[in-house]
């Protein structure tokens, strides 16, 4: 019998989920790390450390395993195309490809009945973002369209700031509304060959733009807990989704929904998943690439998930003689770097 084989491209705390996940479906891991440490590297049976540019590591990569999936989308697009041209990739590189640049990802998610994000324009330099922040009423955040992530390469613009992007290069980077939102959810869908699942909608809390806490169930009523999930279905079917796909929106107060960005792998606010369903989102992804189902999520119990962040970690022995803890092995404490989480049940 062949073995099956999982590629990852990200070494990461998603990647030793993943790693964690596989190897519980007997599938064999090999990670690719551009760092010489890594959360993964304990998890998973075989790595390769290097640059994306190293076409030697890159190629062992691509024969080390038969189908391969990505911890981020932060991924060089030349790199996602070779594995393409040899191999299965999910979700495949067209939709990490949307992903990974906000422009291209808004443009598509407006392209779908029924799909919103908050108004915006490309800008790309300080006379753009002067011209647009008028129209926006003085109040706006700016973001790169590429390799913007917790809230990094992200600004609140408004009167009062403004001069301090006189001189910034704001070459590819979207303007959009500030959003006086409710609330914040998440929607995570998994698709294979045969069945499309999807996890119910999850509440989000952000402390300076990075992922705080995750609540399950969030609060919504019926009709918008409806509205989240088909929008998740909507985007997936549009977008040929094939594995994991999460997407973040904003509830506004009037209760309409608007998307604010998707992501083609395991999210942060999928963590839950884990302690309270009986299929993870690492679950089913394993079994999106290996198999021709999807497995429903069916959680159990409510819970919130709460991110250890920088110094947050120092916490860790303390809360661990209370809560369900995780380590994700990071070398060490830095601002804003995500070092682990912990289950409220
Ligand atoms: P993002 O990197 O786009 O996920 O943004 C990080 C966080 O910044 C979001 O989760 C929100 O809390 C906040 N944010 C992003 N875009 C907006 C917006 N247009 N209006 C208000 N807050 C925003």
């Amino acid at each position: 019998m062949i073995k099956k084989k999982l590629g990852i491209i990200g070494g990461g705390q998603l990647g030793m989920f993943i790693c964690q996940a596989a190897k519980n479906f007997g599938i064999h891991t090999t990670v690719f790390s551009t760092t010489e440490k890594f959360s993964a590297k304990e998890f998973c049976d075989n790595f390769i450390i290097g640059k994306f540019s190293n076409e030697k590591k890159i190629k062992e990569f691509i024969e080390s395993s038969n189908f391969f999936t990505v911890e981020t989308e932060n991924i060089p697009l030349s790199l996602l195309e070779k594995i393409n041209e040899k191999k299965k990739i999910f979700p495949s590189s067209n939709v990490i490809k949307i992903a990974q640049n906000r422009l291209r990802e808004k443009r598509f998610l407006n392209s779908i009945p029924g799909v919103e994000t908050a108004k915006f324009f490309p800008i790309n330099n300080f006379g753009d973002l002067s011209l647009r922040l008028r129209e926006f009423k003085f109040k706006a955040i700016i973001k790169s369209c590429e390799f913007g992530y917790d809230g990094k390469n992200q600004f609140l613009v408004t009167k009062e700031n403004l001069s301090n992007f006189e001189t910034m290069n704001l070459k590819n980077f979207v303007i959009e509304e500030f959003l006086d939102f409710k609330k914040e959810i998440s929607v995570i869908v998994s698709k294979a060959k045969e069945n499309t699942i999807t996890y119910p909608p999850v509440e989000n809390l952000h402390r300076d733009s990075i992922l705080k806490e995750t609540k399950y169930p969030a609060n919504l009523n019926n009709n918008l807990i409806k509205t989240s999930l088909a929008i998740a279905n909507k985007i997936a079917e549009k977008i040929g989704l094939n594995g994991i796909l999460a997407v973040e929106m904003f509830i506004l107060k009037n209760n309409n929904v608007l998307v604010n960005e998707i992501a083609p792998r395991p999210h942060n606010s999928g963590h839950w998943t884990l302690d309270a369903c009986k299929y993870s989102q690492y679950d089913n992804l394993i079994l999106s690439i290996f198999e021709s189902l999807v497995k429903e999520p069916s959680p159990q119990k409510s819970c919130k998930m709460v991110n250890l962040i920088g110094e947050d970690f120092n916490n860790f022995a303390n809360l661990k003689k209370k809560y369900k803890c995780y380590d994700y092995f990071k070398d060490e404490i830095r601002p804003k770097r995500k070092m682990g989480h912990y289950i409220i049940f």
